[in-house]
């Protein structure tokens, strides 16, 4: 990337100052939230769920939850959870379709069992492509939320992997959560990562890479940045940027930051800046 590029796509200098603060705040007042959590954030090198990382997360939200905000989950590591428990790479659809419904009842076991730490009940909704797309089933999943919530129950969503194939897969969780929180309108969508949100380089590789505060009128500058870095397989995050801006342009704001900062959902709603926050776009933009 070239400097005049990094620049462009570095810091919030380059959006408006006065629109941050307000989508800062915004997330930070937001009643119900989606949060989602990906594979590596949930589970340890030999692919195997991590009870540290699992319960540091669900202690994030049950913080979140005692300020009064609703929380709905949507995680991934079905799949991974699997490959773990049985000690199989998953190297064809089916098979990854297979381990998804080993790992997604053991997902769940823990899930439950690390909420009753907070006397909290989960409930599994496991959603493909279809279910988003017809409005009759879209409703019926949206109503079901809704009861939920109302009984204080925390929905933990995943894709029906054991039914999706390559044709109506949603494609990933990154596009799911962003499809459930813009189709319920919720108020904030926080994605959590392995690294701490979006940078001007691929972090991992290069010590010069800077974390991007906020995204905006640079989003076309962010949006290169990190095309460069998914040339060099830096995982996902290109989808990440591109699903939490589509939630922005429905005026839902998004931030991207890494699971493993500590307090992250609370700092969140502390109105800290925290990770990438995407700046909600719409009529009245600057854009
Ligand atoms: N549904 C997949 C799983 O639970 C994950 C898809 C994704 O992470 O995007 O393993």
């Amino acid at each position: 990337m070239s400097e005049g590029a990094r620049q462009r796509a570095d810091g919030a200098a380059s959006v408006d100052p006065e629109r941050v603060e307000a989508a800062r705040e915004a997330a930070a007042d937001a009643d119900r939230v989606v949060v989602k959590a990906g594979t590596n954030s949930l589970t340890d090198a030999d692919s195997r769920l991590d009870p540290e990382k699992l319960d540091k997360l669900v202690d994030d939200i049950a913080a979140l939850r005692e300020r009064g905000t609703d929380v709905l989950l949507v995680s991934s590591g079905a799949i991974g959870a699997g490959e773990g428990l049985l000690g199989v790479d998953g190297e064809t659809v089916e098979e990854d379709q297979a381990l998804s419904t080993v790992g997604q009842s053991q997902l769940m076991r823990r899930y439950s069992e690390s909420f009753d730490r907070h006397d909290t009940t989960t409930a599994q909704l496991l959603l493909t492509e279809h279910d988003l797309a017809n409005p009759e089933r879209f409703t019926n999943a949206q109503n079901t939320v809704e009861t939920l919530l109302d009984w204080g129950v925390v929905p933990v969503i995943n894709e029906n992997d054991a039914v999706a194939t390559e044709e109506v897969r949603i494609g990933d969780n990154d596009m799911l959560s962003s499809s459930v929180a813009i189709g319920l309108g919720v108020d904030l969508l926080v994605t959590l990562t392995d690294v701490g949100g979006v940078y001007t380089a691929n972090p991992k590789e290069d010590p010069d890479a800077e974390r991007i505060e906020a995204v905006g009128a640079n989003y076309g500058a962010v949006e290169a940045a990190v095309e460069d870095s998914a040339a060099a397989r830096f995982g996902g995050i290109r989808t990440k940027v591109r699903r939490a801006r589509a939630a922005a342009e429905h005026g839902v704001p998004a931030v991207i930051a890494g699971s493993a900062e500590p307090d992250v959902l609370d700092r969140i709603a502390d109105g800290d800046p925290v990770g990438t926050l995407f700046v909600p776009v719409g009529g009245d933009s600057d854009e």
